[in-house]
């Protein structure tokens, strides 16, 4: 029987892929280029990639004489700025892991995440210390916390244990040879929002960060390049905002860190100041920098496109965004796909549509980044065709897709099929091009007489209302369909269209069976911690509600 040979290998020189790489490359190629950050005051910091990289080197010698070790999980509880940046980069740099935590968590969730990470230090920005002297007694862990701010502007603490970052710098020498270790060692820790049950972590490697950077890059719209200036809106909490802040260094654009202020008028006024080219953020936040434009006059001078994930965007939205001559551009993940997993190019999508058909298309999540395969399954796990028609659950598998949870044996045991392809929990199509378009996660769905209805179609549909400002369909129980679905909506300011209005309108849009059994009015939309529309909290809002229907 012969036997296979020996695979001849390839002659090239093997170096890790570690994050240290990424702001060693941006200092030396693109020193010069700008890294601009607004605090919560509105007081803006200016320095280069070149400049990030000498602090970022003191900053892993004060960690270091901290006590920092390799394997260490140390915490984040700050908004995008200057100072979160280099702790991407120190803290992964040393060995340690960069744990970013989100201020808008629950207490319970906050104090979960906290001791389920054991971490060891946080970092916190000045106005979150309310938040971090609320929880840290009942924090198992931690030793000390650092605040992100000059000495003057430290907050009164009785604890001794409270350090100033700036004086932790000090005279830290401004160079570092980083250590090299192998490129599968831990980098980040992230945790889920909880939308869909307790927050469960995803723990990125150096290599899996550096691939999703590198494969991101391509799979943007027009590239992402040394002219831009991009502006991670999604906070760096977030999934590492996305991957934009290690993204950007290895591509050279410029980064314009906004802070906490997202506002409509706030970010408008950063992308017009700062001349912001590229821009990426949940549709929450675009609809608001929407109504701010419609509401001021105001146009877009400088931006040439917008990146919109973590939720689906409505047509309503993405015509608004073009209006201003602003390429819309969808992407979509997970936190444990590091985020992104697909992007849905403009300039590929539209070969062969036009019109309509074009502009419906943009409300596509997309095509996979290289490095990242999907296949879609029905209930029974059989394969689901890719017709754009038939729909099925979402499997992932690539470099950047989690391989478990941090520490946690039955939602990882749940979380994966026989074959290990991690299970979305996302519904949708795949059409004959490969591209993917989400109708519901699994939990959201509304089954009507054993049929499935899209409630995010259902949602699009009737943010083209002109008096609709926020729209929601949940599932409510009925006693003949099982399910039948409710719309809830926020009107536009000073409108409030009727039931039979937003019926009437919906009529031509989607099936007549699809049509909501009821319609019901709120101020605002709950959101989740990441900006998106809560569900959960509108179904234990809604749940005794009485369709007219029943
Ligand atoms: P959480 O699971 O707590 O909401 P994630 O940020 O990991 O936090 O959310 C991932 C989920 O967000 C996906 O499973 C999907 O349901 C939804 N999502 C992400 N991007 C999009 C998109 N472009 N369109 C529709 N839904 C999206």
């Amino acid at each position: 029987m012969p036997t296979d040979p020996d695979p001849v290998l390839g002659l090239m020189m093997e170096r890790p892929l570690l994050i240290s790489s990424i702001i060693d490359y941006a200092a030396c190629v693109h020193g010069h280029v700008p890294v601009v950050s607004r605090d919560a005051q509105g007081r803006m910091h200016r320095y280069t990639y070149g400049d990030a990289a000498k602090r970022i080197a003191r900053l892993a010698h004060a960690l270091k004489t901290l006590g920092v070790r390799p394997g260490d999980r140390v915490a984040t509880l700050a908004w995008n700025g200057h100072r979160h940046f280099e702790l991407y980069y120190a803290v992964s740099g040393i060995g340690a892991i960069c744990h970013t935590v989100n201020p808008r968590l629950f207490r319970d969730q906050l104090v979960h995440i906290f001791n389920h990470a054991e971490d060891r230090f946080i970092f916190a920005d000045p106005e979150l210390m309310p938040l971090v002297e609320d929880i840290v007694r009942d924090l198992r862990t931690i030793e000390a916390i650092v605040v992100l701010a000059e000495a003057a502007e430290m907050p009164e603490s009785d604890r001794k244990s409270v350090l100033c970052y700036e004086t932790l710098l000090g005279r830290q020498p401004d160079a570092i040879d980083w250590p090299e270790f192998d490129e599968k060692t831990a980098a980040a820790l992230c945790y889920t929002s909880g939308t869909t049950g307790k927050p469960k972590g995803a723990l990125y490697s150096h290599r899996s960060t550096v691939l999703h950077a590198l494969s991101s890059i391509i799979g943007h719209d027009n590239r992402l390049d040394s002219t831009d200036v991009f502006m991670p809106v999604v906070p760096m909490f977030h999934v590492c905002a996305w991957g934009y802040p290690y993204a950007c260094p290895i591509a050279g654009a410029a980064m314009v860190l906004p802070g906490p202020r997202l506002d409509g008028a706030s970010l408008h006024e950063l992308m017009e100041e700062e001349r912001v080219t590229l821009a990426a953020g949940v549709p929450t936040l675009w609809y608001g920098l929407m109504e701010h434009l419609r509401q001021t006059g105001g146009s877009l001078t400088h931006l040439r496109g917008l990146v919109s994930g973590g939720a689906a965007a409505s047509l309503a939205l993405i015509e608004a965004i073009e209006s201003h001559g602003v390429e819309f551009m969808h992407g979509w993940g997970l936190t444990e796909t590091s985020p992104v997993a697909t992007t849905n190019l403009s300039s590929t999508v539209q070969s062969g549509l036009e019109g309509d058909a074009a502009q419906r298309y943009k409300l596509r999540q997309g095509r996979p980044l290289h490095g990242v395969e999907f296949r879609l399954v029905g209930d029974d796990g059989a394969p689901v065709p890719r017709d754009g028609t038939a729909s099925g659950e979402v499997l992932l598998r690539g470099n950047t897709v989690i391989a478990e949870y941090y520490r946690d044996e039955a939602a990882s045991a749940a979380a994966f099929d026989a074959d290990g392809w991690f299970r979305t929990g996302d519904i949708g199509t795949i059409d004959e091009y490969g591209c993917l378009q989400l109708t519901d996660r699994a939990k959201d769905l509304i089954k009507s007489g054993g049929e499935w209805i899209s409630s995010i179609d259902l949602e699009n549909a009737a943010l083209g209302h002109s008096g609709v400002a926020a729209a929601a369909a949940i599932a409510i129980p009925h006693p003949k369909w099982g399910e039948r679905p409710l719309l809830v909506i926020v009107p536009q300011e000073g409108e409030s269209p009727s039931k039979e209005d937003i019926l009437g309108f919906l009529k031509d849009r989607v099936a007549q069976w699809w049509l909501p059994d009821d319609v019901a009015h709120i101020d605002a939309m709950p959101l989740t911690a990441t900006g998106k529309v809560s569900k959960r909290q509108l179904r234990e809002r809604f749940r005794d509600h009485k369709l007219p229907t029943a």
